[in-house]
C-alpha cells in the first residue's frame, strides 16, 4: 500500500486556483521531489498535507486514513514531519537541548520539578544526533553552528517524532554545493533505515536530479508531468516549462536552479512571473 495518496487535491484563494486537481502517491522509503516554478503551488500543496491550509477538494490518505483538513499538530501526531526553509532551532539552547525539546514536544510528558528537564530523554537525544553525525557537537549553544550543522540538527529535531511521511521545504537552501549532497546524502540514508517517506521541493537540479527517486512537476497549480528523474528530463512538457533555465540532462555539482523559470517571461508557453 502507499503511505501517502493525494487525489484530485484542490486549493482555491478566493476565484483563483492555486492547485488543480493534482493526484500522487508516495511510498514508505521513497524520495520524491515537488518542482516547479516560484508560484507554482509547491508551498500551497504541502500545506494542505501538513494540515496548515485547509483543502478546497480532493483527498489526502495517510496509510490509508484521510488526514485532510484535521488540525495540523493531529497530522503531526499521526506522524508527518516537517522541516522548514528558515532554521527553527532556539539559538541559546545546546544542541542536544533542542533535540530534548522536541523529543518533550512530541512526547508532551509532563515532568516533576524535581526532575530536571536537562536529563530527560538525553539517551534518545544522543541516539539521534548521532545518526545525524553531530553528537560531537551535543554541548554547543546553535548560534555557534555552522549553516550545514543547523540543517542536520533540525533533521534530528524532525526525526523526533517519528516521522512515517517527512515533509522537507527546500531542506538545502541557501548551502554550498558540498553541503547539499552531504544533507541529502544523509537523508536518503536516513529514509532508507527507517522507511520514511520524503516528499521535498527543492530549486537545485544536483539535488532533484541526484537524490529524488521520482519527480512531480507542478506548473500553474497543475500536475504537468511525474517520473523519474529520467522521465523528467526527458519530458517535452518539462522542457518547455523550464526552457532555457538550466534543466540539462548534464547537469553539474554546482546545481544550477530550477527557481528562475517562473521568473521568466520569455518561456516557450510564458510561463508567469
Ligand atoms: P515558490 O517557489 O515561490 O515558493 P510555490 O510553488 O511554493 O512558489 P505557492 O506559494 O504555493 O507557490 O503559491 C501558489 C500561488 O498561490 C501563487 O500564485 C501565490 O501567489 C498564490 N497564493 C499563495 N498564497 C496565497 C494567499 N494566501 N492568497 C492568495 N493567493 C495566494
Amino acid at each position: 500500500m502507499n503511505l501517502l495518496e493525494v487525489n484530485n487535491l484542490s486549493r482555491r484563494y478566493g476565484d483563483f486556483i492555486a492547485v488543480d486537481d493534482i493526484s500522487f502517491s508516495l511510498r514508505a522509503g521513497e524520495l520524491l521531489a515537488l518542482i516547479g516554478p516560484n508560484g507554482a503551488g509547491k508551498t500551497t500543496t504541502f500545506n494542505m498535507i501538513g494540515g496548515q491550509l485547509p483543502v478546497t477538494h480532493g483527498s489526502i490518505l495517510l496509510a490509508g486514513q484521510s488526514i485532510a483538513n484535521l488540525p495540523a499538530r493531529q497530522i503531526w501526531k499521526k506522524g508527518v514531519g516537517r522541516t522548514f526553509q528558515i532554521a527553527a532551532t532556539f539559538s541559546s539552547f545546546t544542541v542536544l537541548q533542542n533535540i530534548q525539546n522536541a523529543l518533550l514536544a512530541y512526547r508532551r510528558r509532563t515532568y516533576h520539578i524535581w526532575q530536571s528537564a536537562d536529563r530527560l530523554y538525553r539517551q534518545q537525544a544522543s541516539t539521534l544526533l548521532e545518526q545525524v553525525g553531530m553528537l560531537a557537537q551535543a554541548d554547543r549553544p546553535c548560534s555557534e553552528l555552522a549553516y550545514g550543522d543547523i540543517k542536520r540538527v533540525e533533521l534530528a529535531m524532525a526525526l523526533a517524532s517519528e516521522p512515517r511521511l517527512l515533509l522537507m521545504d527546500e531542506p538545502t537552501a541557501g548551502m554550498a554545493p558540498r553541503e547539499r549532497q552531504d544533507l541529502m546524502t544523509l537523508t536518503r540514508d536516513i529514509a532508507q533505515a527507517r522507511n520514511t517517506a520524503v516528499l521535498f521541493t527543492e530549486h537545485s537540479t544536483d539535488v532533484v536530479f541526484g537524490f529524488a527517486d521520482r519527480i512531480l512537476v507542478l506548473a500553474r497549480g497543475q500536475l504537468i508531468a511525474q517520473g523519474t528523474p529520467r522521465e523528467i528530463r526527458d519530458d517535452p512538457n518539462v522542457r518547455q516549462v523550464y526552457f532555457g533555465t538550466g534543466l540539462n540532462p548534464q547537469h553539474d555539482a554546482s546545481g544550477p536552479s530550477l527557481s528562475g523559470a517562473g521568473t521568466r517571461t520569455d518561456t516557450a508557453d510564458g510561463v508567469r512571473p
